[in-house]
Formats: structure tokens, C-alpha cells, sequence
């Protein structure tokens, strides 16, 4: 599954989220360090500087490590692991257990739903587990009413900590799918097409495969409003992009790039495997679309390039891809022009200007 760039601004927000907490929990740490040192708790000490050092480390890679989740899971393994281990080794009543109820916050803050949930369930039954134990073996001085409480609070802040995260990812994937689609026909916007074109390329690189790039322009579409009205040209759009749809396999990305151009990525093909495709786009496209009633005649051009013969990076493959529709476009419309074709009208252009200087 391709994540698209705009999932970068989801990570983003967790790199801020974590490092904050980072800061928090390395000021705090160290007092509870010093504190439980000259306290007697060595021990103890010595574990909760060793959360503060990894804390200290996470910080320093959080901007640029490209595992982020991975470290947040550690991170709040150590740190939950310490709270535990000092509710159930340090005295109940220095209130260390009131530590619990920032575990549902953080864990979805930073995990999600899923991770969240999990971290909260393991490490919040942990520690109710621990209070209750003291309770029944009389360990410490702590009353039932006083683990009613706590249990109560921690499910309120569970609650909370729940339905913050899930409305919030909910949002983000509505505000992501508005940003990446096109309203009209429901393709993916240009927004997104660099952003695939080079995760496709990622994925195919070890692989030794390509990626063709389509790029469709309807043919004097203008007329097309011109004659039958905009809101009929908007229609024809809205088929364009069905009959798009239905050409293209499930691996390959349709996008409208604006106005009557269109693109399609087409991963894992040979050139003339490319071609065909566009070629049939061509052919069903040309076929005559009925719209509100009206029987309109639709062609394309269409250029063709291709990753890597055309180029590394994905500009070129572009540029290319649009300078071989501009030559469709010259050479009478309604045509595909691949590489092949491409060359094949620069030497008929040659034999042209031969003969006619020649002549
Ligand atoms: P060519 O064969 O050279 O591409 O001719 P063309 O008329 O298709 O090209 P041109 O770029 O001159 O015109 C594109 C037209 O597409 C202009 C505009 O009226 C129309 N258009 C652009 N966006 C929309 C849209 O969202 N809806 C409708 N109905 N028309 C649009
Ligand atoms: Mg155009
Ligand atoms: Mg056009």
C-alpha cells in the first residue's frame, strides 16, 4: 500500500508530540534521579537515569529517524516499565502511581488507536494489577475507595484519551482524502502524483521494472463547451474518468491533473504493454459518449514515457511524457506517441525537410 506524502504531516505531528514529552520526561526524570539517590534508592535511581539517557538519545535522532513508531513503542516501554516497577517496588504512598494516568494519553498520542489501545490495556491493568496486590497482601497503606478512585479517573482519562485519538484520526483521513482527490471525478489530484510515481519507482528499482507515464489530453474539448454548455463538459469528464477507471488495472493510478488533462502510472509494464493500454483508451474514449442526451465525439492524445529510459527523476519522465503529447498534438490529435513514435516522426519530419530542400 502506497502511503502518499501527505501521511508526512501525520508524522510530523507525532515528532512534535514525542518531543515534548521527551523534554518532560528528562526534567522530571532527572529530579526524581537526584531525589531517589540521596534518598536511599540507588537502585532505583540508577534505572530512572538509564530512561533519561534513552530519552536524551531518542531526542536527538526524533527529527530525522525514519522509524518512528518503532522508537515511541520503546520509549514508552521504558518509561511505563519504570513507573511500574517503582509503584510496586517504592512506597505506595509516595503517590508514584498517580504516573498511571498519563499512560492512556501518551500511548495514543503517540501510538494511535491500535498500538494505543494495546500499550494502555497491557500497562493500565499492570499497574490497577500492582495497587490491588498491595491492597489484598496489605503492603501499603491504601484503601479500597482510594483504588475505586484511581480506577475511575483512569477509565475517564482512557475515555477521553480514546475518543480524542479516534476523531482526530478520522479527521486527518477525511481532511487527506479532500486534499488528494479531485471533486469532480473522484481521481487523485496532482497533489499526489509525485509522491507515487516515486514510491512506485522504490518498489521497482530491486526489481529491474518500469513505470510508463500517460499523459491524456482531450482533444478541442473547448468545443465540447462551446456547443453543448459547461455543465454537460463537466459530464463528459465524469466519463472520461469512468471509462479511465475501467481501463486501468488495480495497480495502476489515474489522476486528473486539471482541466481535460489526465495522467496514468502505469507500473510493471513493458513499452508496448504501455502502449496498448493507452491505445485502448483511445479507442473507448473515441467512441461516442452520450451525455443529458447528447451525442458527443470525444478523441485524445495521448504521450507516453517511460521510468528509467526516460530519465531518472520524475520532472524529465514528465516533460518528456508531455513533449510527445504536444507531438500528438501537432501531428493531427487522436494518437498515442510513444518513444518509438516519437522517433519515427522526427525521421519522417527529416525526410520531409530533405526532400524539400532537396527539391
Ligand atoms: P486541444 O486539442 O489543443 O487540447 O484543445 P482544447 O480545446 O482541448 O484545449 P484548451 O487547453 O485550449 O482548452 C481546454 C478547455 O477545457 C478550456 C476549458 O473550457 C475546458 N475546461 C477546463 N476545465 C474544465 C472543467 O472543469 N469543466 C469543463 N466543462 N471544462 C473545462
Ligand atoms: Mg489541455
Ligand atoms: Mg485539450
Amino acid at each position: 500500500m502506497i502511503i502518499p506524502n501527505l501521511w508526512a504531516t501525520e508524522l510530523e505531528y507525532r515528532r512534535t508530540v514525542l518531543k515534548a514529552v521527551l523534554i518532560v520526561i528528562i526534567i522530571a526524570g532527572g529530579i526524581f534521579v537526584v531525589n531517589n539517590w540521596f534518598n536511599g534508592h540507588q537502585v532505583y535511581a540508577i534505572v530512572e537515569l538509564a530512561v533519561v539517557f534513552l530519552c536524551i538519545g531518542i531526542l536527538a535522532i526524533h527529527k530525522r529517524t525514519t522509524h518512528l513508531t518503532l522508537w515511541c513503542c520503546i520509549f514508552l516501554f521504558a518509561l511505563y516499565t519504570v513507573i511500574l516497577i517503582g509503584i510496586y517496588s517504592a512506597s505506595f504512598n509516595s503517590g508514584l502511581f498517580t504516573w498511571l494516568f498519563i499512560v492512556p494519553v501518551l500511548s495514543y498520542l503517540l501510538l494511535g488507536i491500535r498500538l494505543g489501545t494495546i500499550y494502555t490495556c497491557v500497562y493500565m491493568l499492570t499497574g490497577i494489577a500492582i495497587l490491588m496486590y498491595a491492597l489484598i497482601y496489605n503492603i501499603a497503606k491504601i484503601y479500597p475507595i482510594t483504588i475505586a478512585n484511581i480506577v475511575l479517573c483512569l477509565a475517564a482519562i482512557w475515555a477521553l484519551s480514546f475518543s480524542y485519538e479516534y476523531k482526530r484520526a478520522e479527521a486527518v483521513e477525511r481532511l487527506q482524502k479532500i486534499a488528494s482527490l479531485d471533486p469532480l471525478t473522484g481521481l487523485n489530484n496532482r497533489l499526489l502524483l509525485d509522491s507515487i510515481f516515486e514510491k512506485l519507482c522504490e518498489g521497482l528499482l530491486e526489481l529491474n521494472q518500469s513505470v510508463s507515464v500517460l499523459l491524456i489530453d482531450l482533444d478541442h474539448f473547448k468545443r465540447v463547451n462551446d456547443q453543448y454548455g459547461h455543465d454537460v463538459g463537466d459530464k463528459v469528464l465524469v466519463e472520461v474518468s469512468r471509462i479511465l477507471n475501467q481501463v486501468r488495472r488495480k495497480s495502476d493510478w489515474a489522476f486528473r491533473l486539471g482541466g481535460e488533462e489526465f495522467c496514468v502510472l502505469v507500473p510493471n509494464t513493458s513499452a508496448q504493454q504501455a502502449e496498448d493500454i493507452a491505445e485502448r483508451l483511445r479507442h473507448l474514449i473515441s467512441e461516442v459518449v452520450v451525455v443529458d442526451g447528447c451525442h458527443i465525439s470525444l478523441s485524445i492524445s495521448v504521450g507516453v514515457s517511460r521510468w528509467p529510459e526516460d530519465g531518472d527523476r520524475f520532472s524529465h519522465i514528465y516533460k518528456t511524457a508531455d513533449a510527445r503529447l504536444y507531438q500528438a498534438k501537432l501531428t493531427g490529435r487522436n494518437k498515442v506517441v510513444t518513444a518509438a513514435g516519437e522517433q519515427a516522426i522526427v525521421a519522417d519530419d527529416a525526410v520531409v525537410a530533405k526532400l524539400s530542400g532537396s527539391s
